[in-house]
């Protein structure tokens, strides 16, 4: 248990958390604040190699990802090894996504942006949709899960959340400093790409578009909602 948390990552596979705030994680982690990953898939089906086996490639994906986190300065990485592609608007998975908001507390929670039109992978949707049901209101709601009551989870109030991913930006935030950190997370995730010269010009291409209008280079941008304490 952590009382110091400020920014809890919501990730549905191990990868989209470095594609859509591994900069801004670590900026904040560099600035001495606690960065803590959830991760929701196993990933288990993100390989189109017909002799890799779902349990070695989820295997192997949790060892990608903790290294990726270890490059940002994440604190804690969380693995809630749900079945690739099978994200559901359920219960289950809703009392889960409580139980680490209410266990790390932290200010910020950032996840996919479940209202991004038309082609988005449906974990991307899902994950984005129940986390912010899970921030809003079940998590700072004391009757919402007695389960977690019971395990001394008390309710605890998130201020902000930041969608990556999104078609209504508001947000844009500097990671000048930090993209070599990113380009050498993303780079840990050798199941899923190859990270050659041709992707890193994309990825830069990509975070100039993202500090656009701003006094910064490179940046990545979010959706962000305030929510009442
Ligand atoms: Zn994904």
């Amino acid at each position: 248990m952590s009382d110091g948390v400020y920014l809890l990552v919501v990730s549905p596979h191990p990868d989209d958390c470095e594609f859509g705030i591994a900069g801004t994680a670590a900026r904040l982690a560099k600035e001495g604040k606690q960065v803590v990953y959830v991760i929701c898939t196993n990933g288990d089906k993100g390989s189109d190699d017909r002799t890799m086996t779902p349990e070695k490639l989820a295997a192997t994906r949790e060892k990608e990802e903790l290294a990726a986190a270890k490059i940002l300065g994440v604190k804690e990485t969380i693995f809630l090894r749900y079945p690739d592609q099978q994200l559901e608007d359920c219960n289950e998975f809703r009392m889960d996504l409580c139980r680490q908001i209410r266990q790390y507390k932290p200010y910020v929670v950032a996840t996919t942006d479940p209202h991004r039109k038309y082609v988005w992978h449906r974990d991307h949707r899902i994950c984005g949709l129940v986390t912010a049901d899970a921030v809003y209101p079940y998590a700072r709601n004391f009757p919402a899960y007695p389960q977690l009551i019971k395990e001394g989870l008390e309710p605890h109030s998130v201020r902000e959340m930041w969608f990556w991913g999104s078609d209504d930006v508001n947000l844009k935030l500097d990671i000048s400093d930090t993209i070599d950190l990113k380009f050498q997370a993303l780079q840990c995730h050798k199941t899923q790409f190859n990270f050659n010269q041709q992707m890193r010009d994309r990825m830069l291409d990509f975070a100039r578009m993202n500090a656009k209008g701003e006094s910064f280079e490179y940046g990545e941008s979010f959706h962000r909602v305030e929510l009442r304490p």
